[in-house]
This record gives structure tokens, sequence and C-alpha cells, in this order.
């Protein structure tokens, strides 16, 4: 067959892509059905022709139900593992302890609203130490990138929270109302004891996760066992009440019943992805190289011992049947499309049970379905310039990141130069107040000398400050925490060369000799 089918479109495949090949692939092969199949052929047509979205017809039209059909597979098996491994982390994180000395908390992944912290195993974050989350996301961001140059929407079908968590409302739907068949009858059925029974369980269930979904949430935000405890015994403050209220409805709502609308109409990713992907990426494809033209088996079987091209694809629909968004793979590339690999399982075991190869539908590409057609082997190139300077670009951030926080000093000092007046005249000389914020990033408590420089005799005071033995000033900061002192400098006269000066203030841990130092300006007339 496909060398039958090769020559003709091979010639168009020098002038078109393969997308134009595609369609007009399947309108021959519709074509074909109509001649053969007199009674059905406007019905083919139609279900064939992706043309028909631009028709004049109403602005609006409302979602079509899904009822996904149960699969098994390869990328089923995979689709679950990756369930399980992305549900445990969000649902028991928040119970995994990490040490780290008394006075700290000690849960592994913490965000410390109330002392400004987050916590991650063995990091802590200040605020002053953002710019970490935005290194986290530019690197989140280039792993996306990165993915979708290797395998398309990899990230949609098998980690995105929605097709996660919609997975597992679908799992409980098929388990409270049974597989797609059922589903649909039960649908079109009148509201009786059993559906009404069916439905209010679906739903209970359905409450039960999006609730454990929200309490999972706020507990990233507090000690998770107390405050579980404190949850179940009305004691938590209600902004975490609020908050689990919110997010069991946003969940129930998106995972129940918005379902494949958030990707169809909500989200930016599959725009965007759009515009980010090439030709070389491994996208769900449907070999219509093999496929088309597709016709029942029956008739496959006797064109083919008639020496006449038949394609692979006995147009049997399981792979829409089984698809989370309903789509028609056989269509070509479409928004819609997750690349969840449920319909290459789909085809798998059709193609299994027909005695043809597996594969009918592959991470593959339009590429490849011309070079095949051209009589060429496919090329799978994973390493090419694009995945190149992204890995590149991710190895560069997370080489800066991994600097800074193997470099990060566990001691702050800022200054604010006091600007109300910006100086005052004393008898001996000239005065500028600073505010001085010592931080120290460790859990035990620290004593740190002050020393000023860059002013000649100048000589620096502070109330919250003791006087060590050589005269330096000493200010103690508490374990994991900051220091606020105001600073006053007072400089002869005649030691200012000018009306502003540069000033530098010197932070010494006495005990390890970490040091920190910042500048400001001393002005006097
Ligand atoms: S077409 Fe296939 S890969 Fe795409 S969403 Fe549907 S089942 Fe998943
Ligand atoms: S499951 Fe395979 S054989 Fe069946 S319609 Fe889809 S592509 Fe064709």
């Amino acid at each position: 067959m496909e060398r039958a089918l090769a020559p003709a479109l091979l010639r168009r495949d020098r002038r078109e892509g393969p997308h134009k090949l595609q369609q007009r692939a399947r309108d021959e092969s519709g074509a074909a059905r109509n001649a053969a199949e007199p009674g059905m052929t406007q019905l083919d047509l139609k279900a064939d022709d992706h043309r028909e979205v631009y028709d004049d017809g109403p602005l609006y039209a409302s979602a079509a139900k899904i009822f996904p059909q149960k699969v098994k597979g390869t990328f089923r098996r995979l689709k679950w593992r990756l369930l399980l491994v992305c549900l445990g982390v969000y649902y028991f994180l928040p119970f995994v302890r990490w040490d780290r000395g008394p006075t700290e908390p000690h849960q592994a992944v913490l965000v410390d609203l109330a002392h400004s912290r987050f916590y991650f195993f063995f990091i802590e974050l200040w605020p002053q130490e953002v710019y970490y989350f935005t290194g986290l996301l530019i690197l989140a961001s280039l792993a996306l990138f990165l993915s979708n140059a290797l395998f398309g929407r990899v990230w949609c079908g098998y980690f995105c929270p929605q097709t996660v968590w919609t997975d597992l409302f679908y799992t409980v739907e098929r388990w409270v109302e049974g597989d797609r068949r059922d589903r649909i009858k039960l649908d079109a059925a009148p509201w009786t004891a059993d559906k009404i029974r069916k439905r209010v369980t679906k739903h209970i269930l359905w409450l039960l996760i999006a609730w454990w979904t929200g309490g999972a949430f706020v507990l990233y935000f507090a000690d998770a066992p107390t405050l579980v405890r404190e949850l179940f015994t009305f004691q938590s403050s209600i902004a975490a009440y609020v908050w689990i209220g919110i997010l069991t409805f946003t969940t129930y709502y998106l995972a129940g019943h918005m379902r494949e609308q958030v990707c169809l109409y909500m989200c930016p990713w599959p725009r965007i992805q759009a515009a980010l992907t090439d030709t070389e990426a491994l996208n769900v494809t449907y070999r219509l190289d093999r496929g088309e033209p597709r016709m029942s088996l029956k008739e496959a079987v006797h064109k083919r011992s008639a020496g006449q091209p038949a394609g692979d694809c006995v147009d049997c629909n399981q792979c829409v049947n089984v698809c989370p968004t309903g789509v028609d793979i056989r269509k070509g590339a479409q928004l819609g499309c997750i690349q969840c690999g449920l319909c290459i399982d789909a085809c798998d075991a059709v193609m299994t049970k027909i005695n043809r190869p597996t594969r009918l539908i592959s991470y593959d590409n339009d590429d490849n379905i011309a070079r095949r057609l051209r009589g060429e082997a496919p090329v799978y190139r994973l390493v090419r310039s694009r995945t190149v300077l992204y890995v590149g670009v991710m190895a560069i951030v997370g080489g800066i990141m991994l600097y800074q926080l193997t470099h990060r000093t566990q001691m702050g000092l800022s200054v604010l130069h006091v600007r109300a007046p910006m100086y005052t005249t004393v008898k001996d000389g000239v005065r500028n107040g600073y505010t001085l914020r010592f931080a120290n990033k460790w859990s035990e408590p620290r004593k740190f000398a002050l020393e000023i420089g860059g002013v000649k005799d100048a000589v620096a005071k502070s109330e919250e400050a003791d006087i060590g033995a050589d005269g330096r000033l000493i200010v103690t900061v508490d374990p994991d925490a900051t220091e606020e002192i105001q600073l006053y400098v007072t400089a002869p006269r005649a030691s200012l060369t000018g009306s502003g000066e540069a000033i530098t203030m010197k932070a010494t841990d006495l005990g390890d000799g970490e040091t920190a130092v910042v500048s400001d300006h001393f002005f006097g007339p």
C-alpha cells in the first residue's frame, strides 16, 4: 500500500508541506469511501473534513460532552506512574521533616510567611534573596522549552496539574459510573434513583479529593502536623479555612467540570508552545503514510488481496474514544491535543488485534512522514541547535545559581542614610545619622564588630550597640533574625574635603571572622 500511495503523494509533497499532504490524503480516502459506499457519502466527508470549522454558522457552540474510554498500554502505565509520583509528592511533602536545629522549623519544605522565610530542605531563603526564585522560574521555563523541542507538549500530557487532577477525577468517574458506554447511557437516561445515587457518590468523592488538595496546599505554609490537628479541632486561623475552601472549589470545578476546556480555552501554553516548536519535535502523530486510505478491515483485506492500496487505519475511532480532549489525531496536529499518548495505546491494541504493526499513531513528526513517503528512512535528531542552546543556557543559569548558593554569606548588612536632616553641625564637627540593619542567618546568636572607614577621624556611636575592649561597636543579633540600630557618625569639619564623602561600614563576626561591607555618603556643609 505504501508503495502504491507514495508516488502520487510524493509529487505533491515537493510542492506542499506534510499537513497539506495529510489533508489531501484524507480527502482522497474519503472520496474513495464515498465512491464505494454511497450511503455513507455525506456523513464521512463531513466527519473527515476539518474545513467545516470555517463554515458560516453561530459564533457560539456549547461544549460537546466527552466520555473518554478506559485504555491500557505503555503510555497509560507511564501516566499512572507519573500521576502517583506527582500526587504523592504534592500530598505528602509537607509531612517530610528536616532537622535545622532547635530554633528553626523542622519542615523540609515550608513557606514561613510570618517570618518571611522559605525553607527547602537544606536551603533557607530570605526575602532579599528573591532572585533565586527568578533563577528557578528561568530554569523552569527553559526546561519547558527544552521538553517542547524534544517531545512537544509532554508537560501537558503527563505533568500539568490540570491533566493530573482531571485524570484522577476521570478515574473516579469511571469507577462509579462505568466506562464510556455506561457513562453515555447514564448521561442520557432520565433521573432515576440509580442515576442520582451514582452522581451523588461521584460528586462527593470529587469534593473529598478537592478538599484534600486544598488542605494539602495550606500545609506548605505552616507546620503540617500541627496545622492538621488545628484544622480538625477548629483552632486554625480563618485564613486557612478560606484558602482550603477556595482551592477545594477551584480543584472541583476545573478538574471535575471544566476539564479539557481549560486546555482549549484558558491555558496560554498551547498558543505559546505552537510558536516555540519546530518540525523535528516528536509529537503524537498519525502516520498517514501507513494509515491512508483508511477503510474497514474487511475492505482492506479484500483490497490487499487484489493488489490495491489499503491503509492500516480501520476507522474504528478507538483513538478518538480514549482521547481526554476529544481530538481526532488523524486530522493532524491540533491545539486540543495534550500529547498524552493514550491514542497510541488504543491504536496499538487495535493493530495487535488485526495483526498489523503497532505505532500507526506514535511520537513522530511530519518531516518523517514526508521522508517515508519519499522512501527514505525516518530521522530522529534530539541533539540540534535549538536543544543545545536550551541546555547551554540552563547550564549557565543553573551554574550561577549553584555558585551563589554554595557561596552565599550567612550574614547581611544594609544601610539607610537619615535624610531629615542630611547632617547636623555639632560643637566638635559634623554629624550624620544612619540606620544599619544586621542579619544573622545562623541558628545561633552572633556578635558583630563595626568599623567605619573613608572619613578621616570619624567617630561612631550607637545606643543599641555595646563597646568592645578595642573601642569598636559590638552588635548582638539573635539566631535567624535581624537587628536594626541607629548609628551616628561625627567627623571634624577640617577632615571633610567637600560637601559629601564616601563612607564605609564593615561588620565582622567576632566568632568566625565573616565580614560584610556597605557604603554610603557622609554629608557636610
Ligand atoms: S489526540 Fe491522543 S495524544 Fe492527543 S490528547 Fe488525544 S489521546 Fe492524547
Ligand atoms: S485507533 Fe487506529 S485504526 Fe482505529 S481509527 Fe484510530 S488510527 Fe485508525
